[in-house]
C-alpha cells in the first residue's frame, strides 16, 4: 500500500520542523582570516552547546562557530524530538574501561541532561514546544515483550530504580496510548518532547546574544592544529573543536571514523480522532523491534513518525537536504497505520531524512587532544539530543582545562577503531539491516524469543 499524500506534500527541504519557522538562509559567511581562542566546526546542538557553556564560563573568550549551511541544518534540525536520558551506547562497554560506578554516574548525568536542556531553554526564553511526558517503549510480539523485560532487568542492573522505569501491562498501556497489538510497554519519566528546529535555532540565537559569532554558509575544508580553513578565510585558534557528527565522514582525514547512518521521518496532517488513540500525556513513543520506530505527538496534534529508511549510502555519501525515497515513505506509513489502524485515511504531509554518526563500537565519545589543540564530540548513535548537551558541557570543561565530574565520565577520551573500507562497510551495514528485517518478520509469527538472525546481525557490525 502506498502512503496517501496530502496536497502540498513536501519531500525533504531539510525537515518538517522548518515549515513553521521557514528554512533559514545562511547568515554572513566568513570573509577573511580571523583570530579566535576557540573555533567550533558545526552549528548543531553539539557545537552550539559547547559555545554556550564556554562563553558562559568565560565571557572574554573569542569563539567562532563555522557552519557550512545554517545553524540547525543537520540532525539537530531534523530529529524525532526525543530529549531522552538514554545512554548513547552500551553501559557495559563504557564500564569496561572505568568500571561499573562510572557507567552508572554517566547514566545519572544523562537523566540530569534532560532537565538541564529544559532549564536553559526556559532561562533563554526558547520556546521549543517542550513537554516532559516521559517515554513509552511498546512490545508488539512475544519476542519483543521478552526483550522489553530483559531490557528493564538490564537497566535495573545499571542503577535504574522503579522510579526510572516501570513495566506496564497491556491494560495500563491501553489506558494511556492505544497501540494495536501492544502486549506490554515500559514507561520512563526521563524524556521530553521537543520541536528540534526550534531548540536549535533558539540556542543559536542565545549563543549569538552571548557574543559568539556564527559564520554560516562557511564549509570547513581542512581542520588542523590551530586552524580551520574555509573558502572565505582561515580561523586561527588555540583550540579547534569538531562537532560535525553524521557529516564527519566528509571531513578530510575522518572518512571512516563514524558511519553516517540515515534516519527518516514522516509527519501526518493534524488529527481529529485522538479519542481513538489516547496519548494525552504527549509521551514519546518507541518500540522493541530490531528495525525500530520512534514517534511523537506534535504541538499541533500530528504524529511525527520515524525509522530507518535506506540505512546507509555506499562510500558514506550524504543525502543532506533530506530527500527521502518513496518506498521509505510508504514503509513508514505502513508501520504507522499498523500501530494506529485508525489513521488509515490520514495523509502524510512531509517526509525527510537526516544523518547521525555511528562509531565502530556504537558508543559516543568526547575528547580533546590538548597538545594538538583538537577536540571533538559525537557518535551518539541516534541518542544525541540530550547527549549533545552533556557533551557540550564536557567539551567546554576540557577546553578550559578544568577537571570536573564530567571530564572523568567514561566516554571522555575513548579511542575507537575505524570502520572497514568499502565494500565491506556497505555489505556489513546492509546485511545487518536485512537480517533485522527478517528477524522482525519471524518474530511477528509469534516466536517467544529474539530470532537468531538478529544476534547474527549484531555480531556482524558489533552493535
Ligand atoms: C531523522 C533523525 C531523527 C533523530 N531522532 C533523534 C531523537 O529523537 N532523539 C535523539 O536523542 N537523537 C535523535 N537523532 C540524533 C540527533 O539528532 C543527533 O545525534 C544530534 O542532533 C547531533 O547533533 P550534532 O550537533 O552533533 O550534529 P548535527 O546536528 O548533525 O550538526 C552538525 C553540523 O555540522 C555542520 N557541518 C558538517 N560538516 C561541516 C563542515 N565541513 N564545515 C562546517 N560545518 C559543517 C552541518 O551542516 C551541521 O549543521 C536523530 C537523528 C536523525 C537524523
Amino acid at each position: 500500500m502506498n502512503a496517501p499524500l496530502a496536497p502540498g506534500f513536501v519531500n525533504g527541504d531539510v525537515s518538517f520542523w522548518y515549515r513553521s519557522l521557514g528554512v533559514p538562509s545562511p547568515a554572513e559567511p566568513l570573509a577573511g582570516d580571523v583570530q579566535a581562542d576557540v573555533a567550533v566546526v558545526g552549528a548543531g546542538y553539539t557545537g552550539l552547546w559547547t559555545a554556550y557553556y564556554l562563553k558562559k564560563a568565560d565571557p572574554g573568550l573569542r569563539i567562532a562557530v563555522l557552519e557550512k549551511e545554517f545553524a540547525g541544518f543537520g540532525a539537530s534540525g531534523r530529529n524525532g524530538g526525543w530529549l531522552a536520558g538514554l545512554l548513547p551506547g552500551s553501559a557495559a562497554r563504557y564500564a569496561k574501561r572505568h568500571g561499573r560506578d562510572s557507567a552508572i554516574r554517566f547514566q545519572r548525568e544523562m537523566f540530569a541532561a534532560v532537565d538541564e536542556v529544559i532549564k536553559v531553554a526556559a532561562d533563554e526564553a526558547i520556546d521549543a514546544d517542550v513537554v516532559k511526558g516521559g517515554l513509552f517503549n511498546v512490545a508488539r510480539t512475544p519476542a519483543q515483550a521478552a526483550r522489553l523485560r530483559a531490557e528493564i532487568a538490564g537497566q535495573r542492573a545499571w542503577g535504574w530504580t522503579s522510579d526510572d522505569v516501570d513495566l506496564l501491562s497491556p491494560h495500563e498501556t491501553a489506558t494511556r496510548i492505544r497501540v494495536e497489538g501492544a502486549l506490554a510497554a515500559s514507561w520512563s519519566p526521563h524524556c521530553a518532547r521537543i520541536q528540534p528546529a526550534k531548540l536549535a535555532r533558539g540556542l543559536a540565537q542565545a549563543v549569538r546574544d552571548l557574543g559568539v559569532t556564527i559564520y554560516e554558509g562557511t564549509p570547513v575544508t581542512e581542520i588542523g592544529p590551530g586552524r580551520a580553513v574555509t573558502p572565505g578565510g582561515t580561523v586561527r585558534a588555540e583550540l579547534v573543536l569538531r562537532c560535525t557528527e553524521g557529516f564527519t565522514a566528509a571531513v578530510p582525514g575522518h572518512h571512516r571514523d563514524w558511519l553516517p547512518m540515515n534516519s527518516s521521518m514522516i509527519v501526518t496532517e493534524p488529527l481529529a480522532n485522538w479519542d481513538e488513540i489516547g496519548w494525552d500525556g504527549r509521551e514519546l513513543l518507541g518500540d522493541m523491534a530490531h528495525y525500530y520506530m520512534y514517534a511523537q505527538r506534535t504541538a499541533d496534534d500530528r504524529i511525527a513518525f520515524g525509522g530507518r529508511g535506506r540505512p546507509y549510502l555506499y562510500a558514506s555519501r550524504l543525502d543532506d537536504r533530506g530527500h527521502t525515497h518513496d518506498w521509505t515513505v510508504d514503509a513508514l506509513w505502513r508501520l504507522l497505520t499498523g500501530f494506529f489502524p485508525a489513521l488509515r485515511e490520514t495523509r502524510v504531509e512531509h517526509a525527510w531524512s537526516g544523518v547521525l554518526g555511528v562509531p565502530r563500537d556504537w558508543c559516543a565519545t568526547v575528547g580533546l587532544d590538548r597538545r594538538g589543540g583538537l577536540g571533538w564530540a559525537g557518535g551518539y548513535t541516534g541518542h544525541g539530543v540530550a547527549a549533545a548537551n552533556l557533551a557540550g558541557r564536557t567539551l567546554a570543561d576540557l577546553s578550559l582545562g578544568r577537571e570536573t565530574g564530567l571530564t572523568s565520565l567514561p566516554w571522555v577520551g575513548r579511542r575507537v577503531r575505524r570502520w572497514e573500507p568499502e565494500p565491506l562497510r556497505w555489505l556489513g551495514v546492509h546485511s545487518m539491516y536485512r537480517l533485522y528485517r527478517l528477524a522482525d518478520a519471524r518474530e511477528a509469527g509469534g516466536m517467544p524469543r529474539t530470532s537468531v538472525l538478529a544476534r547474527i546481525a549484531d555480531m556482524i557490525t558489533g552493535h
